[in-house]
């Protein structure tokens, strides 16, 4: 399966809820007026993309009917990806990582699938060339430790660990002097993602931090934020919180190939303008892909 089919399959949730309200919204429809505007803005609220989003794309859409004389229904639905796509191509969605070495702290609340997107990553990187080293700074579990290293091995990533319990700001300080010893190019961070201990887990991602502020200081720097994409609008909340505590570069979207919403990240990337970089399409190394807007919206709508 190629990766368009893969997404349009993981979407399908998406798409029989936006295609069916949509399609019943062209059933009866005669024309488009205000009234089809109305019942398309709140399919788009109900599918997770939050009331500004969905008022801003038909607003943007209305005008656009009017100017460029839209009457059909595959213009208006043409014009409606173009609209959410343009929300969605906000920024520049490429790794800044042009620093010998230079850093990936990956964050996000419990079984999004950081420690997997790692993997995928690490194996991405490889691939191109890069000396990657990742750093099991998740010591909550010692099997969280265990699974980034069958993940670093698969992905030919060399793994620095200490026992279980450890401070996770020590790992990552080993890390960082391993990772320079050796000479590799990218250090990729896992942490812990227990939001339900919100200020301890907000503790120790910044003292991550700081240990990286203090010996990577000139080193560039992606703090990506892992989003699985069948969370509705949990996951506008899960945004927030990090965000108070890091700059986060760019989004990941989890899960995209099971019965993913992944409508909601559409809200995200408009209230915070951060891109989403990298989709998850399944468990095996290979399923990640490089966002792209265009097949996004195409699997949607
Ligand atoms: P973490 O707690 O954030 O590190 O999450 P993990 O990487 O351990 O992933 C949690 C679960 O989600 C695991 O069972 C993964 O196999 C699964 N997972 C992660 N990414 C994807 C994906 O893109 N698609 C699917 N289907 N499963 C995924
Ligand atoms: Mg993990």
């Amino acid at each position: 399966m190629g990766f368009f089919d893969k997404l349009k399959q993981g979407l399908t949730k998406t798409k029989t809820s936006f295609d069916e309200k949509i399609n019943n919204v062209f059933a009866n429809f005669r024309k488009v007026d205000e009234e089809f505007l109305d019942e398309l803005e709140e399919i788009l609220i109900m599918s997770d993309l939050g009331m500004d989003t969905s008022v801003k794309i038909i607003d943007n859409l209305r005008i656009r009917i009017k100017k460029e004389k839209l009457q059909d229904e595959e213009d208006v639905k043409r014009a409606l990806r173009e609209e959410m796509q343009k929300i969605l191509d906000v920024t520049d969605i490429n790794l800044k990582l042009n620093t010998k070495p230079s850093v990936i702290l990956v964050v996000g609340v419990n079984g999004v699938g950081k420690t997997t997107s790692i993997g995928k990553m690490a194996n991405r990187l490889s691939k191109e060339g890069k000396k990657v080293v990742v750093a099991a700074a998740d010591t909550f579990r010692a099997a969280a430790v265990e699974q980034l290293e069958i993940w670093a091995k698969k992905a030919g990533a060399e793994i620095v660990k200490r026992a279980e319990g450890v401070d996770p700001a020590s790992v990552v300080y080993d890390a960082i002097k391993i990772t320079k010893q050796t000479n590799a190019d990218i250090l990729i961070v896992d942490t812990a993602g227990r939001l339900h201990n919100k200020k301890y887990l907000m503790d120790e991602l910044n003292k991550i931090q700081k240990v990286i502020n203090r010996e990577m200081a000139e080193c560039d720097r992606e703090v990506l934020l892992v989003i699985d994409g069948t969370t509705g609008q949990n996951a506008i909340q899960q945004v927030k919180a990090f965000k108070e505590e890091t700059d986060i570069t760019g989004l990941v979207l989890t899960k995209l190939d099971g019965t993913a919403k992944g409508g909601v990240v559409i809200g995200i990337v408009e209230s915070n303008k951060i891109p989403v970089k990298f989709i998850g399409v399944g468990e095996q190394i290979d399923d990640m892909e490089i966002f792209n807007s265009e097949d996004f919206v195409k699997a949607i709508i």
